[in-house]
Formats: C-alpha cells, structure tokens, sequence
C-alpha cells in the first residue's frame, strides 16, 4: 500500500504497515521481514493509508452511541465535543476507551458565557437538574467570579478544554484563559465573544478561534453583549475580507500561533446563506491559510441522520479545498495540526512507528482529490478494523 505523510504532504509507496496493540509498530518496505506471529492481515494493494480523521468540533447529546460508531466507521477516529453535558460526553469518552463502544476518541469542553446568555435552551437541555448558569460544563461568569474556582470546575468535569461562548469582556475572558492555561486546560473561543473582539482574545492567549464569519466583527462599529444572539450577522459588506481591520486580525494570529476553526459546511453549506457571508467566510480561510494560520477542520455537526451517512468531516474538506487550501492542507487540517492542537501531536495525526493506530486505508490518492477520503476501504480505532472487509 501507499502511506500518506500529512506533514510532508507526499505520498510513500511500496510499504507495508504493522500494528501490534493499540500502536504501529514499523512502516516498512515490502521486502522487510514480517514480526513471527502476525494475527490480522489486511490487503493494502493499491490503497493508500491515512492516519484516522479529527472533526475537532462537534457535540454530543444522548442517545449518540450509534451515531458515533458511524462516524467511526466514516474514517473519523477523534473528536473535540464543544459544549454540552459533560455527564454524557464523559460516559462515551470512557465507553470508547473500555471499547464497549466502538467510536472515536473524545476529548471534550466546559463552557462559559455572560449571564444574560443562559436563556440558550441548548444550555438548559445540557445542564438538567443544576440551577441555570451552575453546571460546571456551562457556568456563567462575571467580573466578580472566583475564576480559579470557576476553572476548576470546569476542568473537574474532566473537560480538557474550557470555551468561551458569549457576553465576556476582553478583561474577564484574559483571566480566563491564563487560569485555564495555569490548570492546563487549552481555550477555545467563538471569533468574537461580544464585548472582546477577536483581537483581544488573541491578546488574551486564546489557542484557537471558532467559526469564521464571527471574525467579521473585529470591524465593526460596535460588538455589544446584545449582538452575541446576532452573531452570524456580521458586517460582512462594512468590512470586507481584504479590510485592514481583518488583516491585522490575522497577522495576530499568525504571530501568536492562534489556530483558526473556520467550520465553513456549517455556515457556507445552506442554501439560505447570503452570498456575501459564503464569499466572506471562504476568502477569510483562504487569506488565513496563505499566511500561515493553522487551520483546523470542525464540524459543528458531527453526522447527519442517515443510517447510511458519511460523516460531515468529508463535506468540511471539500469547502476547505474550495476556500482555496490543496487537498494536502486540507488533510493536515483534519490529521496531523488538531493533533498538535489537542495536545496530542507526538501520538496521533501521522502513520509513524509509536504511533496510535487509528488509521484509514482509501481506494484513491487524498493528495489529488480530496473527495479520495470518501473512498474507505477499511478504518483501525487503535488497532481494531471496524468495517466487515
Ligand atoms: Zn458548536
């Protein structure tokens, strides 16, 4: 078979991949000697192996067990669940690492966000049997909150990653994310979390910002609390893409090492988007790439509800090969820069010896065609084949 090298972005031929475990134990030439016993032989001729895919942004409810083997079997072996109930988010994490359930690796968040936000019903549905605003998963802050407490509890939630929603100001959200750096959890943020304006989050250290078109805020006239519920309505035509105030935005990014998660399928991919938010949203990814922010592939929406669907990561390549990424970039977008981005860049992300073996063998070459990762021959969740040959 052919191994793909996300970080190289070149593609090995003629090798042959052992696993033993949970890991890979060598990527070697056809002709090296084969380990004594070899329990499960997989035929990789013609097929080119990529390490698993990350969807570094989805949510989970309950009732998502045979939705997450799906996406599993769908060439996706990690997830980044942003926010929902930790309670359930936890339960899958352990029952995929006990591997009673067959499905991606989940890391997962807590989420904070002003008072005045808590009237979001998707916070009430993930916070049952807790008084508004106290679940540690989805806590409500002020200027007033203890936040080394408020942390704490969000990381004692078994989060790894503490997300910052909407109505914090630059002030409270910097504090934030230091404590949170401090407890060694990683911040994610929405583009703009009204009042702090994606500039100042990135002053503020935020390792990664999420969903594109709310960066469009950065040049606004105002960003109030109150437009948190307005969020996707950005000022797309008073600042376009090419404006100073975006660009300086992203030469910040760029020098601080911010990744951006532009989950474009989710705001580009509806027939209701207005064509300048679509325009917006894909020459902003592409500007951000082209001067070196890592981009992240994320969802937003894990798996669609057919009983036959591919997961949605597939679509998110396509649109990040459409803002203008090489198919190679993309892949990297979805392997090898989450990896990193989640802590885990020296165990998942690439086919290399030591490595997690959660990896997927494709009928055609990702390099050329991206749509190649639709193509799934066979996908190893930490060793084990999950789709019948
Ligand atoms: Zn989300």
């Amino acid at each position: 078979m052919q191994v793909v090298d996300v970080e190289k972005q070149m593609v090995t031929p003629n090798r042959r991949v052992v696993l033993r475990g949970d890991s890979v134990l060598s990527v070697g030439a056809m002709s090296e000697r084969l380990p004594d016993t070899v329990d499960v032989r997989v035929e990789g001729r013609g097929g080119y192996l990529i390490p698993g895919l990350v969807d570094h942004h989805v949510h989970l409810t309950p009732g998502m067990s045979r939705a997450l083997t799906q996406t599993a079997r769908g060439g996706v072996t990690m997830v980044n669940a942003m926010a929902g109930d930790n309670r359930t988010a936890g339960e899958y994490a352990r029952a995929v690492l006990a591997r009673e359930l067959p499905g991606p690796e989940i890391a997962y968040a807590s989420v904070m966000a002003g008072p005045d936000f808590f009237v979001d019903p998707r916070f009430r549905g993930a916070s049952v049997g807790f008084a508004f605003g106290t679940a540690p998963w989805a806590q409500a802050v002020t200027s007033s909150t203890d936040v080394v407490r408020a942390v704490s509890a969000a990381r004692g939630s078994g989060a790894e990653v503490l997300k910052l929603y909407a109505m914090i100001d630059s002030t409270l959200a910097a504090r934030l994310i230091a404590e949170a750096h401090r407890q060694g959890m990683r911040v994610v943020a929405h583009g703009t979390v009204f009042p702090a304006r994606p500039s100042q989050l990135v002053a503020g250290g935020v390792d990664i910002l999420t969903h594109v078109p709310y960066l469009s805020w950065q040049g606004a006239t105002t960003a109030k609390p109150e437009d948190a519920f307005n969020r996707a309505n950005g000022p797309y035509e008073q600042v376009p893409a090419d404006a100073p105030a975006i660009e300086s935005l992203l030469q910040a990014m760029r020098t601080r090492g911010t990744f951006l998660e532009p989950t474009l399928e989710v705001f580009v991919g509806r027939p209701t988007t207005a064509p300048v938010m679509r325009a917006w949203s894909l020459a902003v990814t592409r500007r951000a790439h082209t001067i070196g922010i890592p981009i992240l592939a994320g969802t937003d929406g894990m798996i669609g509800n057919d009983a036959d669907a591919l997961p949605n990561i597939h679509k998110e390549l396509a649109r990040l090969v459409e803002a203008g990424l090489s198919p190679a970039a993309a892949l990297a977008s979805a392997t090898i820069v989450p990896a990193r981005a989640m802590g885990r860049g020296k165990t998942h992300g690439t086919v290399a010896a030591g490595r997690v073996a959660d990896l997927v063998l494709l009928d055609a070459n990702p390099l050329i065609d991206i749509s190649a990762t639709t193509r799934i021959r066979q996908v190893f969740l930490k060793g084990q084949a999950v789709r019948t040959p």
